[in-house]
C-alpha cells in the first residue's frame, strides 16, 4: 500500500501573460505569450505528492464551470482521490491572472472564488480519509476555521500535520498547538516572527520562536539554499541543489508535496527534506506550477547523480 496523505487546500486556473514588462495601469501592451496551467497551492501540493508516489486525496473546492472540469480531469490523471473535491453551484472556480515580465518580476491577481466556500463541514465530510491518513497537508488559501478543522480531526486521531503557512498571515497559538511540522519561507518566517531571516542564525531564532508558540517541528525553506529544520532533536540546514532556475512558481508547493510523502514512507526528517530539495529544484527548472512537479522516477535519478 503506497503513503497516504489528505492535502486539503485551494485549486486555481493561472492563466499568464509573457510580455516585456508589466502593463501600468490604464495601459495595454500588445505582443504577449499566453498560456493557461492548473495551480492553486493545494491542488500543487497534492500534484507534487501523487508524482513523488504518494496516494493522494484532495478536499477541495471548485466551480461547475470548464476551469472546476479542467481541474478535477487533471487531478484524476495524476490518480488524485477526488471523492472531496466539491462543485460549488453558485462561486465560479478559483482564477489567478498572471503577468510575467522578460525579467522575471511578476504581478499577480487571485479570484479565489470557490476557494473561499471551502467549510469545515466539507472536511468533515473527508474525515474518515483524513484519519486513515499518515500526514495531513494544509496552506492557507482557503478559510483558516477550514484549516484549523482539518488539523483538529488528524491531530486527534494521531496523524501527523504538515502546514505551509502560505500566503503569510497571522497564526493562532490553537492552530500552531496542533502542527507537527511548520513549514515557512523566509518572508512567512519574518511576518509570524518578526525576525528577519538573513543567516542560519536568524533562522534558528525564528524556528525558536515558533516552537515555542507550539509547532513540534520547524523546516523554514530557504529557496536554492534549501530548508533549515529545528526540531526536539536539534537544528541543522539541509542544503539545496545547484539547478538552472527557469520558474520559481510552485518550488514551495513541491517541497511540500514531497516531503509529505517521504514522512509518509517514514524516511527520517534530514532524508526526507533532502528529497523534498531535490524534488522541489527539478521544479524549478521547468515553467509552471502544476506542470513542473517531477515524477518519483526524475527525482530518483536526481539523487543518484548527486549522492
Ligand atoms: P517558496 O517557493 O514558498 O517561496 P522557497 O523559495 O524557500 O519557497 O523554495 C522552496 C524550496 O524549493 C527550497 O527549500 C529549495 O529546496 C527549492 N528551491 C527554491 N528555489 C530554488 C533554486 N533556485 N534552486 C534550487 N532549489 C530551489
Amino acid at each position: 500500500m503506497p503513503s497516504s496523505i489528505v492535502v486539503v487546500g485551494s485549486s486555481n486556473t493561472d492563466m499568464i501573460i509573457q510580455l516585456d514588462r508589466i502593463p501600468r495601469p490604464g495601459e495595454t501592451i500588445l505582443g504577449g505569450e499566453f498560456s493557461i496551467a492548473a495551480g492553486g497551492k493545494g491542488a500543487n501540493q497534492a500534484v507534487g505528492a501523487a508524482r513523488a508516489g504518494g496516494n493522494v486525496t484532495l478536499v477541495a473546492r471548485v466551480g461547475q464551470d470548464m476551469f472546476g472540469d479542467q481541474a478535477v480531469a487533471g487531478f484524476k490523471c495524476d490518480g488524485i482521490c477526488v471523492d472531496h473535491v466539491f462543485r460549488d453551484k453558485a462561486a465560479p472556480s478559483g482564477v489567478a491572472l498572471i503577468f510575467v515580465a522578460k525579467d522575471g518580476e511578476n504581478s499577480i491577481a487571485v479570484a479565489g472564488g470557490a476557494n473561499a466556500k471551502l467549510a469545515p463541514a466539507d472536511v468533515k465530510k473527508a474525515a474518515k480519509a483524513i484519519r486513515s491518513a499518515a500526514v495531513l497537508v494544509a496552506q492557507l488559501e482557503t478559510p483558516l476555521e477550514t484549516v484549523h478543522a482539518a488539523a483538529e480531526i488528524a491531530a486527534k486521531a494521531g496523524v501527523r500535520v504538515i502546514l505551509n503557512p502560505a500566503p503569510a498571515r497571522p497564526l493562532p497559538d490553537k492552530l500552531l498547538r496542533l502542527v507537527s511540522i511548520l513549514t515557512p519561507n523566509e518572508t512567512e518566517a519574518e511576518l509570524l516572527t518578526g525576525i528577519k531571516v538573513t543567516d542560519e542564525a536568524a533562522a534558528a531564532k525564528a524556528a525558536d520562536k515558533l516552537r515555542s508558540r507550539g509547532v513540534q517541528t520547524v523546516i523554514l525553506t530557504l529557496g536554492p539554499r534549501g530548508a533549515f529544520i529545528a526540531d526536539a532533536a536539534g537544528k541543522q540546514l539541509v542544503p539545496g541543489f545547484k539547478v538552472k532556475a527557469v520558474d520559481t512558481t510552485a518550488a514551495g508547493d513541491i517541497f511540500n508535496g514531497s516531503l509529505a510523502v517521504a514522512l509518509a514512507e517514514d524516511k527520517p526528517l534530514p532524508a526526507a527534506v533532502r528529497f523534498a530539495n531535490a524534488a522541489a529544484a527539478l521544479s524549478v527548472t521547468k515553467l509552471g506550477a502544476q506542470p513542473s512537479a517531477p515524477t518519483r522516477k526524475e527525482i530518483e535519478k536526481f539523487l543518484k547523480a548527486r549522492a
